[in-house]
This record gives C-alpha cells, structure tokens and sequence, in this order.
C-alpha cells in the first residue's frame, strides 16, 4: 500500500486556520458553512472537493453545513438536478440534518430588501435593454455609462419595481439596478442588476413570481439569513466580494458571513463544467449524465468509484489559492488505494478460449478453495468450481512464445490460480486458422496450487470452469477527452474526444457469484481491474463496468516530477 493518501484528521489550510482563529478568538461561537449549488446541472467532481471541504470544515470543529440550493433562475432550473444533487452529497457521506434550505425560500426576504434600497434611494428601474446595458457597462480599461434612467425619482423607482413584481411589464422591459458607480475598476460594482423579469415558472415557487433575484443579490444575503460564517466559494467569485459586502452593509441583515476563495479544481482529460457536461450529454457523446466517463458525481459512482476514495482524493488535492490542473491519474491512484484494500475478488475471462484437460474425469466438479482478498484474510474463501473445461484468456496463451512471454504456450506449464498445473499438449484450430481449444493435462498432485516436488511455473492465469461460467457484457472505460488539456491550443474542445473512451466487450464470462454482486459495489477481476456491475445488468443480462484498471501510473508521475498539486 501506499503513503501518499493521508489519513483523516492531519489536514490544515488556510481556510481552516482562518476557522481555527475565528474560534479561538471568539468571533464566532461555532462555525457555519454551506455547500450552495445553483440545481441546473448535475455535481462533478469540482463540487465534491467543495462538500468536502465545507461539510469537512463544519464537522471537524463541531459546526454545521447547510445544503442551500441557489435557485433563482428557473428557465435553467429542474428538480430532476435537485434530486440528484442530494442523492450525491449523501453518497459522497455527508448529511445536512435539517439544514435544507432554498434561495427561493427568501424570495419575499429579498424583495422586501430591493424595495428597502429603492427607497433609499440606493437602486433604481432601468429600462434598457440587455444588450444596451452591456454596452453601457463599458470594459474593463474603460468606465461604463450611466443609463438615461438612473435619476428616477424614488417614488417612480417604488411604483415600477411594485408593477414588475405584478406581472405587468414583459420579459426583459426593466430591471431593478444597484446604483452605484458606473467608473468603478471593479466591473461588478458598476450598477449591477438585482432583478430581472421572467415570466417563467418556478421549480419550487411556482407561478408566484414573474421577477427573480439574481445570483449576486440573492447569494450573500442567502447566507445573512442562514448566519452562515464562512462563505467558502471559488476565486472568480473574489472581485464580487465588493459588490456582496456593499449589500451586507447596506440592508438589515441578521448576521454578517465573510466570504474566503479558493482556487477551482481542475483535473487532466476532463472538463468541469456544467455547461459542457450539458452539451456531452444533449448532443449524445455519452449515455447521460452518469456515464462511467463523465467526471460527474453519479458517474463517479455508476463506474464504481468508493466515496471513500472520491473524499481521499479532496483532502489529497487540499485548498490552495492559485488554480492548478490536478492529473486524473492522482483521483484514480485515491480511488485504488481504498479499493486494493476492500475489493473481493473475483474471476473473470474477458476474450475467452475454450481449455480441456484431457486427463481430468468427464463430468467431475470439483471445489477450488480461493481466497476473496489476499489483502485481508479476514475476507475468507469461497468456493469456485473446476472441471474439465475451462475458460482461459486467449491473449494469455501464445504459440510461439517471445522472449518474456511465460505464460501458456505448446509444451509449457502454467499454474491456474487456486487449482492445479496444466501443461499444453495440443492446439485446434478453425478452417481460419483462429484458435478454438487448447489441450492440455493436468498434474493431480498440485491441487490447490502448488507441487510437493517444488516445482515453481512462472505464470499463474485465471479461469473458469465453462459449464459453470455466466455470459457477461463488459464495458472498458477509459478517459473521454484524449488530451489531458482538453480544448488546449486553440482545438475545439470536441475534437479532443477519445473516440475510445467506452469500449464494449460481448461474450465474456464471469464467475457466476458476480451475478449476486450489487450495483455499488466493486470487485477485482483477478489480473484484470477493478470492475462492478452497471446498474443496466440484469439477471440473464449482466453488465460489468471497468472502475480501474490494477496499475498505477500516478506514482510514476509522480516520480518524473511531473505532477503539479500543492
Ligand atoms: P460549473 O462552473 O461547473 O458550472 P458552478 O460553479 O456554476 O459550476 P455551482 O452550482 O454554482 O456550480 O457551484 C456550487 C459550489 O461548488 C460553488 O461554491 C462553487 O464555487 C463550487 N465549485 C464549482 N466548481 C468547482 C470546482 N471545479 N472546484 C471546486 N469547487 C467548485
Ligand atoms: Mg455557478
């Protein structure tokens, strides 16, 4: 095994010593963070290092977390994501207790807030147009200007924001803006808009609202209102930190969240955002959100990947506050770790050619004892019956063996793991010269696997006994982007698909107590990976996803010094 995964609890960063601090100081009495994802798409592994991170933080210093769905635009809104959002933040092993909350829930909060700012005279109805008040907000070298309807009077600015809220203007007539300063370096600061029409129906609310907050008004207040303490949120979100203190300081809000950013986490031959994950999904580069390539979540899991290793691997990756590109190879090595330790396993024969043992008795079953994790004797044996037909990979036998081939070929002695030795006798081949049967005999002496004269084979193969094997589908996944930069250089992020990121293996054969084994759980096909079933297996039909395969390329990455975490 290896050192590289930490173990839980030695974990420190800078957000935590800020935490760490606060406490200590009694700034705050306890900590209160929050995951708040906006349900327009489903989590990827991005958001799992900010559950683990938020969820981490309140449960290491006896604190909570909240799960608050940001739900303020619903034309990109479904409860099909929120569904799914919870099911992955339960899966990932954390719990928000009663803490469920939605932006949508404070809708009148909120509104009664702009009303507060428009009396104040703090914010004003624009009726441009969106594309006039892009234009009008100028850029980042030059200031903005202010829109010809700034200087309403309050009462007018009351009156109009009353009428949108009622329904009576169409989508994209007025907006409710901050009046700030339109020169302001800081493009967030200059006038932005807190309320747009949209005649569009709510996931949670309904009809109820025909205006909608936008997500820089609602967010910070959202926290206010759950006396959030630490708002911990990705580094784009740091030049709106402006804009969010300005609310905070100016509406009567009940507590004051301070808002820290970290850098997002980024990983090679994988896109993570929501946006594209969206595109591979509509325009059917994959099978959908949860297809074993994508680095969503529920792929995650569908292709077998432990919550334990998916956690590892954040507190691996830790908090920095420069972005980085981190290698799959690194998520992969986490997710094996935990895998080598618990996977039971199992035979499987994925290109399968027929073995017959000529001196073993016609129709005699007999008991191979193996064992299910040579990791963890606790995990016991089991039974795996033998006869005198079997199947063998057909890439482990070769004719006319190369230098360093050891394994089955005319004349030579193999081991066949927890069963006996078989020595090659006879090749049959088909009218194409395609191999149908290899026939061999066996030393009855070496039951179990070994030879009281000391006889040592260099190779040692799977199998399975043909009459008792199940016909399997199995599915071999590989990365989807082919290039770890994805897009890079100018390419279109499409182009860089790998053609071969799924491929499906027909008329394999796996040990027939896989057909017991649970969607969720993942087993080693001896010499062959880490596989589990797909939750399109069923009884007569199964389907078996390769999670992993056994080697590990991270550590030798790792070893050219070629990995750039922290
Ligand atoms: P995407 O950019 O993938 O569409 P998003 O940032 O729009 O994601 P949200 O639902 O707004 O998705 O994100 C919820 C939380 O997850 C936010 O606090 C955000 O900062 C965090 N988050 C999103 N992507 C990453 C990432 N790649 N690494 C770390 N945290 C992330
Ligand atoms: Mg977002």
């Amino acid at each position: 095994m290896d050192t590289h995964t930490p173990s839980s609890g030695d974990r420190s960063d800078f957000i935590r010593e800020i935490v760490a601090d606060d406490l200590r100081e009694g700034r705050i009495s306890s900590v209160v963070t929050r995951f708040p994802p906006e349900p327009n798409g489903y989590l990827h592994i991005g958001h799992a290092k900010s559950i683990c991170l938020n969820f981490g933080i309140a449960s290491e210093f006896d604190g909570r977390c909240h799960l608050r769905f940001d739900d303020t635009n619903p034309t990109k809104e479904e409860q099909e994501y929120i569904d799914a959002i919870e099911a992955d933040v339960r899966w990932l092993g954390f719990d928000w207790g009663e803490h469920l909350y939605f932006a949508s829930d404070y809708f009148e909060q909120l509104y009664a807030w702009a009303t507060g700012l428009v009396g104040a005279g703090k914010a004003y109805v624009d009726d441009l147009t969106a594309d006039e008040i892009r234009e009008h907000r100028g850029t980042l070298t030059e200031p903005g200007r202010d829109s010809a309807w700034r200087d309403r009077s309050v009462e007018e600015n009351l009156d109009l924001f009353e009428r949108m809220r009622a329904g009576e203007f169409p989508n994209g007539a007025r907006v409710l803006r901050a009046k700030l300063d339109m020169t302001s370096g800081n493009i967030n600061m200059r006038d932005p808009v807190l309320y747009r029409i949209l005649h569009s129906a709510h996931p949670r609310t309904g009809d109820a609202w025909c205006i909608y907050p936008s997500y820089d008004f609602a967010h910070g207040q959202s926290d206010a209102i759950e006396g959030i303490t630490h708002s911990i949120c990705t580094l784009e979100f740091q030049d709106h930190r402006p804009l969010y203190d300005w609310f905070i300081d100016n509406l009567p809000v009940p507590s004051r969240p301070h808002q820290y950013e970290f850098a997002r986490l980024n990983i090679t031959h994988s896109v993570l955002s929501k946006r594209v994950l969206l595109r591979l999904v509509n325009e059917g580069h994959v099978r959908g959100w949860d297809d074993p390539r994508m680095p969503t979540i529920s792929a995650l899991r569908r292709r077998g990947f432990p919550a334990e290793g998916v956690r590892d691997f954040a507190t691996m990756v830790g908090v920095a506050r420069a972005d980085s590109v981190v290698e799959v190879e690194m998520l992969e090595h986490a997710v094996r770790n935990v895998l080598n330790r618990d996977a039971q396993r199992r035979f499987a024969v994925l290109d399968p050619v027929k073995l017959v043992i000529e001196n073993y008795p016609e129709g005699l079953v007999e008991q191979m004892d193996a064992p299910n994790n040579p990791e963890d004797p606790s995990a016991g044996t089991r039974a795996v019956p033998f006869t005198r037909e079997l199947w063998i990979e057909r890439d482990d036998f070769m004719e006319e063996p190369v230098k360093k081939f050891f394994r089955l070929s005319p004349g030579r002695e193999v081991r066949l793991r927890s069963a006996y030795f078989v020595t090659c006798t006879e090749v049959v081949k088909d009218g194409d010269g395609r191999i149908t049967e290899l026939r061999c005999t066996y030393d009855p002496a070496t039951r179990g696997g070994d030879s009281p004269d000391g006889r040592r084979p260099k190779a040692t193969l799977h199998w399975l006994s043909a009459a008792h094997a199940l016909p399997a589908e199995v599915r071999l996944y590989d990365h989807l982007f082919a290039d770890p930069y994805p897009g890079s250089a100018g390419r279109d992020l499409f182009e860089d698909l790998n053609p071969e990121s799924e491929v499906v293996l027909r008329g394999c054969f796996v040990e027939a107590s896989l057909a017991d084994v649970p969607v969720g759980q993942t087993v080693q096909f001896e010499r062959l990976g880490y596989f589990c079933p797909d939750p399109d297996s069923a009884p007569g039909g199964l389907v078996f996803n390769r999670t992993l395969t056994l080697k590990d390329t991270w550590a030798k990455l790792q070893a050219q010094g070629r990995h750039d975490t922290p």
